[in-house]
Parts: structure tokens; C-alpha cells; sequence
């Protein structure tokens, strides 16, 4: 009887130390989990936006202080760096276009009497200055060529029997073909980037380029010194078709049905006027840092989560990139500096990518892919975070095959934070069947990944316009995303076994 009793009593004692650990262990991820707080990520997001970063555009020493500043931050917080040289950064050239001035666009009518009226387009609404345009003033007539696009062995030329030399030339986003479930689609994904459609605008002789793309800031174009280009909304494409008994939209959609140009000569004039600087020298970087496992076999792998930091820059009117994507960087940082801090060590190592040149074609993302600080085979997953900050839900996406990872976010979720949450496995972040977002480069260079978003948006969202600014975030859900990641990142980082 009484070995049993002395048996009972040393459980008791074991369980109840086990227990105390336990209640530790709580203790210490909440201490961490509270100190992440709203205030402290809108100073950060403060900063981001400020006019000494100038909308980071990617190339200019303003992007460049932004990205020494978040590796200020990481040192800061004793995160170790992984960029190049034991630096936090990973360079790469990129030249990039200074907007001197918004410029103009005007619609020159010629009465019948030979006297002509002009009338002038507002910035931003109406138009928005190329941010890769060249320099200079055109007045010529606006030639609509559809989608801009000739692809000979499609049979499909929107330039064919129309001469478009020393013209403006009108085009749409995209191609016609919009399925991209049909395999016939993927002939067409070379023709749907916008670099292609400037370079056959000047390719065949076009000295103005309209693009139909909302008026909103893309500097994600080619620059070619030849050619002076801007965006335009819906005020100058109606006044273009005015008289014309048809409409941009109309044309779109029958050129769709029916695979055959609908080129034509709009017979009306207009100017566009650019002023702009060319500086070739730019240069842009990723920053990297992470936090060094403690086991001495699974500190090799590492979890990797980042976000672009680059905007849109300045055309007149800053674009601070508030929402895409201060709030991805925020987010990070928010959990970054909780993990790093923190008195739970992870098994695993935890890297940060502060990624630059997104906006301007995902260009950080294939430079890190393409020259990885930790091995692909060693990189348990890459998490993705572009505009995460408006709305009162999560999604958080899994590439098809890693559903597993899942759980890590949904427990933390259900247990700490009891936001509505939707979870899926899609392959996210494509777009009618092409890379549209830093997960897909990652996911094509062979890394497993994943994305966040924040859903029910209670904000407008101003889409590379000047309105993403700081209050176009809901800072509120940026904490608490900053709050899974940390939650979530300890339990996979510990995790003995993750199944892939
Ligand atoms: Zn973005």
C-alpha cells in the first residue's frame, strides 16, 4: 500500500510540474503575444508613408532609405542578417523614371469653322502620367488597336492594315482570350504583360501610347525614350468615341467573341504631354534577416516570410502604398520583432524578406529565387503577405498540396485571436494564368508556399492611387495578423515533425 501511495505522490508531483512548464509556456508566449500592439505598428506604418520615403519606388534613394531603415529595425531586434556579404541586403540594379511633372492630356476638336476647342483632363482622375515614359509632347490622332497585341501564330494582329507611325495608339489590359482554364490560353500569356504592349507600340512606329487602365500609377512598363505615355479613365475614352457608334467596352467584347481585330482611326486628335528623367544608375534590394533555430539539426530549416516594401512612388501626388503593402511589411515586422524577443526559442530558423521591386515586375522575388540565401530543399515554406490590413476576417491559403500547414494558423486563430477565418488550398496569387504576385515566383522556383490576405475590406480601397495612405488600413486586424504569425510561426518553428 504504501509503494502505491509514494507512487501516487511522485505522479502528482510530475504532473504537476509538467503542468507548471506548461502554464510557463503560456506565459511566455502570451508576454510576447501581448507586447505586439497597434500602436506601436502604426508608428512603423507612419514611417513607411512618410515624404522621406516618397512612395519607395524601386530604383530610388528613397526606396533605398526605406529598406535601410526596416534593416535598422532588424539589428535593432538582434535578427541575425542573410542578405549578401553578412549584410541584410541583397542588391540589384534597376534603373527608374523621376515624374518632374503630372504633365497634361487634352482633346483637340476642330470645329467645322477650322477653330479648335480644347479641353483638359484632371490628374488623377482622368489620366495618369506614364511612370516610364519618355520625355517630351505629342499631338496626333488616338488609332484604337484593342489589346495592342500581334501574335502571327495565333492568326491575331491588332495592328495589321492600320498605320499607327507618329500616332497615339488607344489599347486595352489583357488579350482577347479569357479562359484561362482553356489550354488554348496559355499561347496568349506572352502578349497580356504591359511590357509587350508598349515595345510592339513602338515597334510599329507609334510615338503616344492611352492605356486603358483606370488612370492609376503602373510603373511596371517598359521605358523606351520614343514613345510618351499615360493612363487614362473614363472621361477622355468616352470623349474619344464620342460620335462613334460604338464603345471601347463594345469593341472589347466583340473582339473577344470573335478572336479578329477591330483596329480603326479614331479621327480624334490629342496631346500628351510628359515630363520626365530617366536615371539609370538606380538600384533596389531585398532585406533579409532571421532568427537562428536552436536545434542543431532542425535549425537548417527555416520558415520564410515576407512581403514586397516597395510602392508606386510619386507622379505628382505621393502613392504611400498604405495598404500595398506597408501593411504586409508592418505585419511582419510586428511579429518579427515578437519572435525574436521572445522566450520560447524555436527549433527551426525564421527568416524575413522584405522584398523590393514587386511593383515594377516582381523583380525581387526572382532575384532571391534565383539566388536563395537558404537552401529551396531547406526552405520548409515561403508566406506570402501583399495588402493585409483592411477588413475584419483572414484568408490564409495553403498551395494545393500543403494543406498541413494550415493548422497551425487556424489553431492559433480558434485559441488566441477568433477572427472569421477562411482557409483553402488554391494556387493563389494568379492571375489569368500568369505570376501576378511574389507567392507564384516562389511556388515556380520550387518553394512550397503559402499567402494571407484580409477579407471584408471596411475601407476603400485606392489601388496604386494616391489614397493608399495610412488611414486607408484597418490597423486593428494588422495587429492581430501580426499576432497569428507570431503564434503560428512558434508552433511550426517547434513542431518535432511537419508533414509536407
Ligand atoms: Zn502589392
Amino acid at each position: 500500500m504504501r509503494k502505491y501511495a509514494l507512487l501516487i505522490s511522485l505522479l502528482i508531483i510530475i504532473s504537476a510540474i509538467n503542468l507548471n512548464a506548461q502554464d510557463d509556456n503560456e506565459k511566455q508566449l502570451l508576454k510576447q503575444f501581448h507586447s505586439i500592439t497597434s500602436e506601436e505598428m502604426s508608428g512603423w506604418l507612419e514611417k513607411l508613408c512618410s515624404p522621406e520615403f516618397n512612395g519607395r519606388l524601386s530604383g530610388t534613394p528613397e526606396f533605398v532609405a526605406s529598406a535601410e531603415w526596416v534593416a535598422s529595425k532588424l539589428k535593432e531586434w538582434n535578427i541575425k542578417p542573410a542578405g549578401d556579404n553578412n549584410s541584410y541586403f541583397q542588391w540589384f540594379k534597376w534603373p527608374y523614371t523621376i515624374i518632374n511633372e503630372t504633365g497634361s492630356l487634352t482633346l483637340n476638336l476642330r470645329l467645322s469653322d477650322g477653330s479648335v476647342i480644347r479641353k483638359n483632363y484632371q490628374y488623377p482622375n482622368d489620366f495618369y502620367p506614364g511612370m516610364n515614359s519618355g520625355s517630351g509632347e505629342i499631338t496626333a490622332e488616338v488609332v484604337f488597336v484593342g489589346f495592342g497585341v500581334t501574335a502571327p501564330e495565333l492568326n491575331y494582329d491588332d495592328y495589321k492594315g492600320i498605320d499607327v507611325k507618329g500616332k497615339i495608339v488607344l489599347m486595352n489590359r489583357d488579350v482577347p482570350h479569357t479562359d484561362p482554364r482553356n489550354p488554348e490560353y496559355k499561347k496568349w500569356v506572352a502578349y497580356c504583360y504591359h511590357q509587350y504592349k508598349l515595345e510592339n507600340a513602338v515597334r510599329h512606329g507609334a510615338a503616344g501610347m492611352l492605356y486603358v487602365d483606370g488612370a492609376s500609377a503602373n510603373p511596371n512598363i517598359t521605358y523606351d525614350p520614343s514613345i510618351i505615355v499615360c493612363g487614362i479613365g473614363p472621361q477622355p475614352l468616352e470623349d474619344i468615341f464620342a460620335g462613334i457608334k460604338t464603345t471601347n467596352k463594345a469593341l472589347i467584347e466583340k473582339i473577344r467573341a470573335s478572336f479578329k481585330p477591330a483596329s480603326f482611326n479614331t479621327g480624334k486628335v490629342m496631346t500628351i504631354k510628359a515630363n520626365t528623367t530617366r536615371v539609370n544608375e538606380g538600384r533596389a534590394c531585398n532585406v533579409i534577416g532571421y532568427i537562428e533555430g536552436t536545434d542543431p539539426v532542425l535549425k537548417n530549416e527555416v520558415i520564410l516570410i515576407g512581403g514586397h516594401l516597395d510602392a508606386v512612388g510619386n507622379a505628382g501626388r505621393v502613392v504611400n502604398g498604405a495598404l500595398d503593402n506597408g501593411s504586409g511589411v508592418v505585419d511582419i515586422m510586428g511579429a518579427a520583432k515578437a519572435l525574436a524577443q521572445s522566450e520560447i526559442k524555436t527549433k527551426r530558423s525564421i527568416a524575413f524578406i522584405f522584398i523590393g521591386g514587386e511593383e515594377v515586375g516582381l523583380i525581387g522575388s526572382k532575384v532571391y529565387t534565383a539566388n536563395p540565401s537558404f537552401p529551396v530543399g531547406k526552405s520548409v515554406v515561403f508566406i506570402n503577405l501583399d495588402m493585409v490590413g483592411n477588413g475584419t476576417g483572414f484568408y490564409v491559403s495553403a498551395g494545393s498540396s500543403y494543406k498541413e500547414y494550415l493548422k497551425y494558423f487556424e489553431q492559433a486563430n480558434a485559441k488566441y485571436i477568433h477572427r472569421p477565418m477562411r482557409t483553402a488550398a488554391p494556387e493563389a496569387g494568379e492571375y489569368y494564368g500568369r505570376p501576378r504576385s511574389d507567392e507564384v515566383v516562389f511556388r515556380t522556383a520550387g518553394f512550397r508556399t503559402m499567402a494571407m490576405w484580409t477579407t471584408e475590406a471596411t475601407k476603400k480601397v485606392y489601388y496604386h492611387l494616391p489614397g493608399d495612405d495610412t488611414d486607408a488600413v484597418t490597423i486593428d486586424i494588422m495587429e492581430d495578423v501580426a499576432k497569428m504569425i507570431y503564434l503560428a510561426l512558434t508552433e511550426m518553428a517547434n513542431d518535432p515533425e511537419i508533414k509536407f
